[in-house]
């Protein structure tokens, strides 16, 4: 049992004001494995209000950002001993594979380091020649940001939010998903002994109610919140109305294009990857497949054979590759979309509930619709689960119209041999991001959505670059060398 009672804020670890906890319950065993504070308006507006000192009144912000970096990687190498613990804590918190997690969690810190040298490299000022005389353009951190992240990726996610906000000069108050609460403890540790400075990095923890405050908060600039497009849009409603910045990456509904030519093998490596990874708790899976009608049956053969393949079980044997969902709330709610999608008649193909010999944990097997159509539930909301609608098309043309007929536009991708035709379809339909005869989350390019899935991006240098405002100096002549 890991009881966590005390929370780092202003450089202290201290107890919040509120008694109340949120308990952490491993999906697998569905078992209480630790708590953690669930924290109150007050204990928000402590930790804003010392994440506002230290950027007023704190070295931070006036530090270069080659300092910030280096302090922000000895945080990373502090974290590198505990790699193998955070990963068995993410495996019990989540229910992510422990085979998985070997790998997943190190990249984290990867990820975090390549922020790390972007913002080295990033010019903090330009002078631009106008018509009007020299002009400098600077950038200056943001200042006091609200990261909030979900519980799907919980250390990985929290590296890529907390690291570019931190080096670009920000302070933070950082609240994990009530799900995952725990593995935000080693990075508040690894960020306070690396010597980030006394209210810069702030951890609290605790439910919506907690997130809403901190939103809401007058003294925060800006929120970086990954979650659902609901949550989200209460968010942009409360940032609308103070203009807080924001950035949002929310849900989606990507569509996996196969053309008529794809190669069935190449095919079901990104499908298996794209649309079953992480127990598809992944805002970027494919969960609609678009198959050509002329090859809809051996497509859907090798899908279930793929879904078929998974071996569904205890994280933390070596030879699971599908962990159970987070919580008994996201098992029912995908149980419930599995039941929609029956009721309004797609063919379950595979799976379809809880896995033979697993009678507890939070578990649903990977689960294959044929027959969907667009207008369908399955269709149209994001399930966040291991769940797959394949529907079939005609033409490409048609294939392009099902892929954007959705309130979402967060990932997609196109599955073919024909370069052109790659380009033609990648280009049509209207996502953030899309990958070609792939499921690619490619860390160094900008990842985010259109329309519902979001505003805003969050990797690439522009993750980095979002962290600040720019501010023009019109300049006299004689000051350009002081800038440039
Ligand atoms: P959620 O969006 O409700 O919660 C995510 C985070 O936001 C948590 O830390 C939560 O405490 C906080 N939060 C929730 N409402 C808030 C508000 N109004 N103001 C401030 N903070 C708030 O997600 P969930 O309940 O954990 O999952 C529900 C659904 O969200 C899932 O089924 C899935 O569809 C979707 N989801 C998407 C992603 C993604 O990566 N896009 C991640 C997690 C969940």
């Amino acid at each position: 049992m890991i009881v966590r009672e005390e929370l780092l804020v202003d450089g202290e670890w201290r107890k919040p004001s509120s008694a109340a906890r949120i308990p952490v319950i491993d999906p697998t065993t569905e078992e209480s494995i630790g708590e953690a504070p669930d924290v109150d308006a007050a204990d928000v507006d402590t930790a804003v209000r010392a994440a506002r000192r230290s950027f007023t009144d704190g070295p931070w912000r006036r530090l270069s950002e080659g300092e910030r970096a280096d302090v922000l990687e000895r945080a990373l190498s502090l974290l590198e001993p505990r790699l193998d613990e955070i990963g068995r804590l993410v495996t019990a918190e989540m229910g992510l594979p422990s085979s998985i997690a070997g790998i997943q969690i190190p990249g984290g810190l990867h990820v975090a380091r390549w922020f790390l040298d972007v913002a080295r490299n990033l010019p903090r000022s330009e002078v631009r020649q106008t018509q009007y005389g020299p002009a400098a353009v600077v950038r200056e951190p943001i200042g006091v940001v609200a990261s909030i992240a979900p519980w799907n990726g919980p250390f990985n996610m929290a590296l890529s939010k907390i690291f570019p906000a931190l080096v670009s000069g920000c302070s933070v108050v950082y609240k994990p998903a009530p799900e995952t609460p725990l593995d935000g403890f080693p990075i508040a540790e690894a960020l306070a002994e690396a010597g980030v400075p006394a209210g810069v990095f702030n951890l609290i923890t605790g439910d919506r109610q907690a997130g809403a405050a901190l939103v809401a908060h007058p003294e925060v600039d800006k929120v970086s919140f990954t979650g659902s497009t609901a949550a989200g849009r209460e968010i942009g409603r409360e940032c609308g109305a103070s203009f807080k910045r924001m950035q949002l990456e929310l849900g989606g509904k990507s569509a996996a294009i196969v053309l008529e030519d794809a190669d069935v093998s190449t095919t079901m490596q990104g499908l298996a990857m794209g649309s079953f990874f992480n127990t598809g708790q992944v805002c970027a899976s494919f969960s609609r497949v678009l198959v050509p009608r002329a090859r809809e049956d051996e497509m859907v053969g090798a899908l279930v054979a793929t879904a078929e393949s998974f071996v569904v079980g205890d994280p933390t044997d070596p030879a699971t590759t599908m962990g159970p969902l987070v919580s008994a709330r996201q098992r029912d709610k995908v149980l419930s979309l599995i039941e929609a999608g029956r009721a309004e008649g797609a063919v379950l193909a595979t799976g379809g509930g809880a896995p033979a010999g697993l009678d507890r944990g939070f578990f649903v097997a990977p689960t294959v619709f044929t027959g969907a159509t667009n207008d369908m539930r399955i269709s149209r909301e994001e399930i966040f689960g291991p769940v797959v609608a394949v529907q079939t098309y005609d033409s490409e043309d048609e294939a392009i119209k099902i892929a954007n007929d959705s309130e979402y536009g967060l990932h997609g991708a196109v599955f073919t041999t024909d370069d052109e035709a790659a380009a033609r379809v990648a280009r049509a339909v209207r996502t953030g991001t899309f990958s070609v005869n792939s499921f690619t989350y490619n860390t160094e390019a900008p990842f985010g959505g259109v329309k519902c899935s979001g505003v805003g991006r969050d990797t690439g240098q522009e993750a980095v670059e979002a962290y600040y405002e720019l501010k023009t100096i019109n300049l006299t002549p004689s000051m350009e060398r002081l800038f440039s």
